[in-house]
């Protein structure tokens, strides 16, 4: 660490020392501000400080770098105070938010601002109170009326904001006022953190000391007490449980109060004999988090597994990547472990990276066995305490290994030396809003390499960016192919809705296939899933005769239904059509609206097995903190027989009665228009089918589609993923999708449709314009037009791949998404940039 910045610190105290500091503002760069020689000596990068901004503002921001270079066209400003005696974030971390916001096309403010738990952010209104030296009587330099207005103001109020001086002070004085004052001594600024961070204590209580010593006093007190029997009864009970004669120690540490409650103790008598001296009250720091005690049982990795790990260590030492596809149940969790107590054993830290953590309780919970307090879980449904808890500790050693959601990435890490990336496909280690618009994998992946240490993606499904870099050399590719015990894969079975609905068998949605394996896996009491995709929510068409999709004739994918202009439109450019009146496939007038949703599936299935036990598990019934795990544990204890969910439940269930998957609709996942629709049809069939039968039973898997003709279906029955990458690709290359080229959303909004409009096709003329090997696709009204009352208007851009290129049009995009909003007319435009958008 110290050498990627020891250019940066000062050998000696110089009277030329500048400071870059970022500062939340929406202003896309860094400000360099003078130090003072009485802060020389004890700046450094991550300190906060303070600093006056434009004429008006003071505002608080972190130390980016220290250089001796001044700024070449203006005068720098002062630095006005350092708020810190240690620094907030590392170097590292800085490094990091520099990076996210270079490639991510966002501001160093919008990251910091995702990075800090609020408990630990700054506000900006900055305070100021009266130094406590200072003396009226003898203030030690001359005051003017209005230096001597501003103290007795603040004499009397204790502290107030520059805001409140503002009022006080016509014309924009009091800045400079504060500042002379500031320099004389008179005064003192800080920054008002709002101490969120409240650690959690417990109520304790112990013998009063005079009680300790001697036998006969302790009698006596008995004595007092005859005939209170609820106290007697309190003091037994603590008496019985902390021998304060033997061992003085324990009584020092005392009981929780809880304990004793608990236990029948009456609460009013608790505080009786603490009000009459017997008992002393005190409260002590705990944890939020329970420790776990270490039950590490040793599994031995099996031969398949060991030879994985031996594969990955080979790869290390040539490459800093690896990808590790191991098919579901293959025991990837295992070799994690292994790898993960190597590098603590080096004493480095370990961050594994999950989608959900709520989802994959078995694995969190292993984990917790093998590393116990070690480890932090870092969750996305934690609250801010929480948050602040394990952010500090991180800071201070307590854990160094942290297994969290994509927000992980951001925690105060100083030596990592393995990353671990669980289900690397996933589309939720994409933040989509707000911005920094980041994938947690790639953002994970640069992290890593920052602080030189080992990535690991793990996954029975790559994500195609992933696979292509490792058959093209960047990653080291590990594969494991057997699940562990040599449990088999399930069995899959297509069922063609559209069969069924000719011959009047379809009912609710649900084949005669559907509903007979359902039947059986009831009858012998063993549990069913049903997988609905979420994604479905674009609606789209479909001929009843032949399962015809109208598809867009320049981008492969589907066309969306657009209800309201009775018309379909590509998503990607733009194409769009009045809807058919019949199939171009087969002529049939039968074309129907395709999508259903989990609620409609949950209430068909319950009609059709009406003595069967439902739970539904998706966004709306999960919004609860722990409202995944209170239907998970149901499931899990076998009080609900069919689960219905989105990709929810395709993650890390691991259930032992669930014989049976289904998937309602493959053709949503298979059809949403989107390039990566088959890719992810891919990942999610697997994924969700993965949990049909493990250990010792087989399982069976049902896909309900009206085309079982499709090539992908045989590809992920046989489980060819290889082969279906192959044909994908082709066609990736074919239109210039990803990973062969870059691509960037710019989403255009402003609540009156023209100038939103106007502004659009600005952008788009002014990114044509950028001499970079790219095409921009747009403007195009957004699938959903207007959201809250904001119109949106969506720019593609498809940009060559190499790194300069990326670099400089990164660059210049930003440059001329300023020129605009400099423009009077676009003010008030919102130009939200998102860089590989999913
Ligand atoms: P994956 O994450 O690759 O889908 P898991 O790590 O969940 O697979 O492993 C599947 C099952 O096999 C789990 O129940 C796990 O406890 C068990 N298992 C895997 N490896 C071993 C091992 N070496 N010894 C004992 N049990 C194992
Ligand atoms: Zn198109
Ligand atoms: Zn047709």
């Amino acid at each position: 660490m110290e050498d990627l910045f020891a250019d940066q610190y000062p050998a000696t105290a110089s009277k030329n020392l500048f400071a870059d500091i970022i500062l939340p503002v929406p202003i896309p760069r860094w400000f360099t501000y003078s130090v003072g020689p009485d802060i020389q000596d004890h700046i450094g990068i991550g300190y906060r400080v303070m600093v006056q901004f434009g004429k008006k503002k003071i505002l608080t921001g972190i130390v980016a770098k220290v250089h001796q270079k001044a700024p070449e066209v203006y005068q720098a400003k002062p630095i006005l105070d350092l708020l810190d005696d240690f620094p907030v974030v590392n170097a590292l971390q800085i490094k990091f938010w520099s990076w996210m916001a270079s490639y991510y096309c966002c501001h160093m403010g919008e990251v910091m601002n995702a990075a800090l738990p609020s408990g630990l952010k700054l506000s900006t209104e900055s305070r100021v109170q009266l130094h406590p030296d200072f003396d009226f009587d003898n203030p030690g330099f001359p005051m003017d009326e209005r230096e001597l207005l501003l103290l007795e103001t603040l004499g009397k109020n204790e502290e107030m904001n520059v805001e409140q001086f503002d009022q006080l002070l016509p014309g924009k004085t009091s800045h400079k006022i504060i500042k002379s004052l500031l320099g004389k001594g008179a005064i003192l600024v800080y920054e008002s953190v709002k101490e969120k961070y409240s650690p959690k204590t417990e109520q304790r209580v112990r013998l009063a000391s005079k009680y300790t010593g001697e036998d006969s006093l302790l009698q006596s007190l008995f004595e007092a007490l005859k005939g209170k029997e609820k106290q007697e009864a309190v003091l037994l009970k603590y008496l019985q449980q902390v021998d304060v004669f033997r061992d003085s120690g324990k009584n020092t540490e005392g009981l929780p109060k809880k304990v004793l409650t608990d236990q029948g103790c009456s609460a009013s008598s608790i505080d009786t004999l603490i009000k009459k001296g017997v008992l002393d009250a005190f409260k002590v720091l705990i944890s939020r988090f329970d420790s776990v005690p270490m039950t590490e049982r040793e599994f031995t990795l099996s031969p398949p597994q060991a030879a994985a790990l031996e594969d990955i260590h080979r790869h290390f030492e040539e490459k800093n990547t690896v990808l590790l596809q191991g098919i579901t149940g293959s025991g990837k969790t295992e070799i994690y472990a292994q790898l993960i107590r190597e590098v603590l054993q080096s004493g480095s830290q370990v961050l594994m990276l999950l989608p959900e953590i709520a989802l994959t309780t078995h694995l969190v919970n292993r984990m917790q066995q093998i590393f116990g307090d070690k480890m932090g879980v870092f969750h996305s449904k934690y609250s801010d305490n929480e948050r602040v808890e394990v952010w500090q500790g991180v800071l201070k050693g307590r854990y160094n290994f942290i297994i969290g959601v994509r927000s992980s990435v951001f925690l105060p890490f100083d030596s990592l030396g393995l990353v671990i990336v669980d289900e690397e496909h996933e589309s939720s280690y994409k933040q989509y809003d707000p911005a920094p618009r980041f994938h947690a994998r790639d953002a994970a992946i640069m992290l890593s390499w920052m602080h030189q240490a080992k990535t690991l993606l793990g996954t029975a499904t790559p994500a195609f960016e992933s696979y292509f870099n490792a058959q093209n050399g960047k990653y080291g590719f590990v594969k494991l192919d057997q699940r562990y015990g040599n449990a088999e894969l399930p069995h899959f079975r297509l069922a063609d809705i559209l069969q069924d609905k000719k011959k009047n068998l379809l009912k609710l949605d649900f084949t005669r296939l559907m509903r007979e394996k359902i039947q059986e896996t009831l009858n012998r009491q063993e549990q069913v899933l049903i997988f609905q995709n979420r994604r479905g929510y674009a609606p789209y068409l479909s001929c009843d005769e032949c399962g015809w999709i109208p598809q867009c004739e320049h981008c492969d994918v589907s066309l969306t239904y657009h209800q309201y202009q009775e018309e379909l439109r590509c998503h990607y450019c733009g194409f769009k059509e009045k809807v058919p009146v019949s199939c171009q496939a087969c002529g049939s007038q039968k074309i129907t609206t395709i999508g259903t949703g989990t609620e409609r599936i949950e209430e068909s299935l319950s009609l059709l097995f009406p003595e069967a036990r439902i739970a539904r598990m998706d966004l709306d019934t999960t919004r609860s903190k722990y409202g995944y795990q209170r239907i998970l544990d149901n499931f899990g204890a076998g009080n609900v027989d069919i689960l219905v969910g989105t990709q929810m439940i395709t993650k890390g269930l691991d259930f032992d009665k669930v014989s049976l998957v289904g998937i309602v609709d493959a053709d949503r996942i298979l059809f949403y228009p989107d390039f990566r629709a088959g890719e992810r049809a891919f990942q999610q069939i697997t994924q969700v089918a993965g949990r049909a039968g493990r250990r010792d039973k087989i399982g069976e898997v049902i896909i309900q589609t009206r085309r079982p003709d499709q090539l992908i279906f045989k590809q992920i029955i046989s489980g060819d993923y290889a082969d279906f990458y192959r044909l994908e690709m082709a066609e990736r290359k074919q239109f210039f999708y990803p990973p062969f080229v870059k691509n960037i959303k710019i989403v255009v909004k402003h609540k009156d449709f023209k100038t939103s409009e106007i502004a659009a096709k600005k952008l788009k003329n002014l990114l044509t314009d950028i001499p970079a090997k790219k095409i921009v696709l747009g403007p195009e009204k957004s699938i959903i037009g207007k959201i809250k009352n904001l119109y949106l208007f969506e720019i593609w851009i498809k940009l060559d791949r190499s790194g300069n290129v990326q670099q400089f049009f990164k660059q210049q995009l930003m440059g001329r998404i300023a020129e605009l909003q400099a423009d009077k007319r676009f003010r008030a435009v919102r130009f939200l940039v998102d860089v590989d958008p999913y």
